[in-house]
Parts: C-alpha cells; structure tokens; sequence
C-alpha cells in the first residue's frame, strides 16, 4: 500500500495525465487537492481522446474512486458537462465513483466576470489567466465571502450569500469596469438546480481518505498545473491562484503529511510555458518550433500555443526541493526524435554570480542566462521501445544526464501518448 502524489516539475503540461492515468491502474482512490477547470488533461486510451478539465481522469477505470478534494474551485456547470459526455461515451459518473467535498469553493458566474473585466483592463500587462473565475473564487474564499459546495444545498444560506456577493460583484462591475451587472435570480435557479443535481456526490473527503487509507488502499494525489505557477513559490505573478507543490496534496484534501509515501515529479523532456512570464531556455527559432508541432504544444483548455525551449534542470531541481520528489518520470521523450544536439541546462549565469535554482525575483530571473550542457540526439523512432536497454545509446545518455544533473532516480519513462507506450522502471506503487 503507498499513497503517491504527482506533481508537475515545470510550468504546467508536464503530461501528468497520461502519468496519473497509467499509475490510477494500481490506485483505489485519485484525488484532485488545487485548481480548477483551467487545468486539462489530455488522455489517449484506445485510440479515443478524452479531455478533463475537472473530473480525474481516473474516472476512466472502472475500479477507481475519484475524489474533488477541498482545495479545488469548481465550476458546477463544467462539471456536470463533462459528466454528461462521459455519460455520452457510455461511462456513467456515479455518486459510488465521484464525491466531492463538501467544502469545495463554487465558481460563480461573478468570478468569471470579474476575471474577465479584469484582464481586458490590464491590457498589456495581463498575465494570461484563463478567464474562469479560479482567481476570484480563491479571493473570496481568503476573503471568507465564498460559497461553497453544502451552501448549494441549502437554498435559503445560498440566497443569503449570493445577494450579499452581487452587491458588492456588481458595484465593482458596474463602477469600477463599467461592465454588465449581473442578475439574482437567474444565478439562483441555474445553481440551485447544480446543487440539486450535485447533492448525491457531496461528501466528507477527509473521512473517506482516512477510512480507505486505515483499509490499506492506495491512494493517488493528482496536482494540475506546475511547481513554478505555484502561488508562492512561482514565478509571481505569471502563476496560478493555488498551491500547486506538493503539500497541498494535504491541505487540500484533508489528509495529514505522514500518510503520504511517495512524490513523483512529472518532468517534459524539454521545457514548455503558457502565457506571459520569464522562461530562461526559450527556443525562438525553428527547433522551438518544430518541438512546438512535433510535441503538438497547444493548450488542453484553450488551444493557445505553448512557449517551447530546452530541459531546464535549474527548474527541475528547483522542484525537487519544493516538494521533496521521491522519483522521476520523464515525459515525451520522443518529441526530441530527429533533433542533431540537445541541450540541457544545468545552472544559471546571472551577471557575475552562478545560479542552481531558480531566483525568487522576477527581474533576477529575467536576468538570467542558462548555461547549457551539449548532448548529441538520436534518430531511431523510439515511440515501440518498452525496456531502457532498447533505447538508442544517446537516448538513455540522455536520461542519463538527466538522473545524474538532479540526483534522482527515474521512475518512468514516456514515449508516445498512448497508456501502452511507457518504460516503466518502478512503479511507485510497489
Ligand atoms: P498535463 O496537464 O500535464 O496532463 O498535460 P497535457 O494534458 O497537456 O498533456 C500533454 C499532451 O502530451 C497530451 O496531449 C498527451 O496526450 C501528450 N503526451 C503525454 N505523454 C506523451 C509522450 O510521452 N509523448 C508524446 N508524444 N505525447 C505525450
């Protein structure tokens, strides 16, 4: 029995999916713990793509439990949309195989307004949100005006707090972004009827965590996003609205820090970024490109084109101290298929000073320049490979280098989207 928790080491479209998907085979339980439906997971099985936004993707194995822990912002609309479509496909999602927690925080359709008026007013400045009213859902709960997923049950309380929100929502709409108020009792009837059809699935995660961990269960923490769009420990203000490291996995869910075994950090084989933000390894030219089309950079949830560049172990290593990685996964290493020299960086120049980690300022960071360490690449298609040892020798040198620059074992390795093409070295689970 272990309980796991997978982070992404990067900023984010790591394909912790695909990971979380091959790791649910063995897992009782997948727990969502942070974020919100700008976080989409890509998963190939059989052939079909499927894109989750909200629901783990563990959904798709009919043995498992999925849990939206405390720590997730939800959008009741996307979700039951995305349980429709799984109804659709033939997989029913049913109260025995999804709770959500009753503390959950809801989305609003005041927080997307709000996050829209507020980007379009940023103009240049804004910092590439999604435009789903995750921010401003977190600001209320901080701000304890948050309704969450039981005050949808109880319609009387809900009417209560969403009129005391709407005034103050529609002032700050109205005044400050001359935008659209909006309207009572529309919003009433829409979520009250998500309450309704949601009551089933609301549940205490803390106790159904406690009572499958003391039966023995292993239980998979599922992190959306990146260490470095972390809230605190990111590359402020180009991050997310949550805790993305590994501890939230905890607080997010309700389960205490010594019931968790293991960290695995999903690694992408080169470095990606969506939206504005410094990124040390851009690659501006054609190889940037061509991993951009080969890797089919684009975003899950808004189709917008992800900043490609070099493996950055300054970032990983980084990662590694922020959340205490127990293993490694590297992922789409077949992307680098065909390209003549790979580099890798290995620290930062930063005027006169060297740098291994990342600097906690953003002009630090702008500042830096990534000191590279040349690999020659390969040209075999690797997408078959099951066993290391039938890699091409520049691949696993590769890997290598990899293990060697970040002093920590590799778990697993991906070599195309489907489930199937995977080395597995350990499974976290054993
Ligand atoms: P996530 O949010 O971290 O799960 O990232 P995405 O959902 O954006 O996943 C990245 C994309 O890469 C998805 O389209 C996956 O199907 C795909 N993918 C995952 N692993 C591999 C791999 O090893 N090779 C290739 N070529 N694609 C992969």
């Amino acid at each position: 029995m272990a309980n796991v928790v997978v982070i992404g080491t990067q900023w984010g479209d790591e394909g912790k999916g695909k990971v979380v998907d091959l790791l649910t085979e063995r897992a009782d339980y997948v727990v969502r713990f942070q974020g919100g439906n700008n976080a989409g997971h890509t998963l190939v099985v059989e052939g079909r793509q499927f894109i989750f936004h909200l629901i783990p993707s563990g959904i798709l194995h009919t043995g498992t439990v999925c849990l939206i822990g405390n720590g997730v912002v939800l959008d009741p609309g996307v979700l039951i949309q995305e349980m429709d479509k799984l109804g659709a496909a033939g997989l029913r999602v049913t109260p025995e195989r999804l709770a959500i927690s009753r503390y959950t925080h809801v989305i609003m359709p005041y927080h997307r307004a709000l996050d829209e008026a507020r980007e379009l007013r940023k103009g240049s400045t804004r910092i590439g949100t999604t435009g789903r009213g995750i921010g401003p859902c977190y600001e209320d709960k901080v701000c304890r005006s948050g309704i969450r997923i039981h005050d949808l049950l109880d319609p009387a309380r809900f009417q209560e707090k969403l009129e005391a929100n709407l005034e103050e929502k529609n002032f700050m709409l109205k005044q400050y972004f001359g935008a659209e108020p909006l309207e009572s009792a529309r919003i009433a009837d829409e979520y009250l009827a998500y309450g309704e059809r949601l009551a089933p699935f609301a549940a205490n995660v803390s106790e159904i965590l406690q009572a499958a961990d003391r039966d023995g269960r292993n239980l998979l923490f599922e992190g959306a996003q990146g260490t470095h769009l972390d809230i605190d420990h990111g590359t402020y203000p180009f991050v997310t609205s949550s805790n993305t490291v590994a501890g939230n996995a905890c607080c997010g869910s309700g389960i205490g820090p010594t019931r968790i075994h293991k960290v695995l950090g999903i690694v992408k084989a080169y470095t990606t970024r969506v939206g504005g933000g410094p990124f040390p390894c851009e690659l501006l030219d054609e190889t940037g490109t061509r991993i951009q089309k080969v890797g089919g950079e684009f975003g899950a949830t808004t189709g917008r084109p992800r900043r490609c560049g070099w493996l950055d172990t300054v970032v990983v290593n980084s990662s590694i101290r922020l959340n205490g990685l127990s293993g490694l996964v590297i992922t789409k290493l077949d992307v680098l298929t065909g390209i003549p020299t790979l580099k890798i960086a290995v620290k930062y120049r930063c005027g006169s000073q060297e740098l291994s980690s990342v600097p906690p300022e953003l002009k630090a960071l702008e500042a830096c320049e990534p000191v590279y360490e040349e690999l020659p690449g390969w040209d075999q298609d690797i997408r078959r490979v099951r066993r290391l040892e039938d890699l091409p020798a520049n691949a696993r040198r590769y890997l290598k280098a990899i293990e060697e620059l970040t002093s920590i074992p590799l778990d697993l390795i991906s070599v195309g989207p489907g489930r199937e093409e995977t080395i597995v070295l350990r499974n976290p689970f054993d």
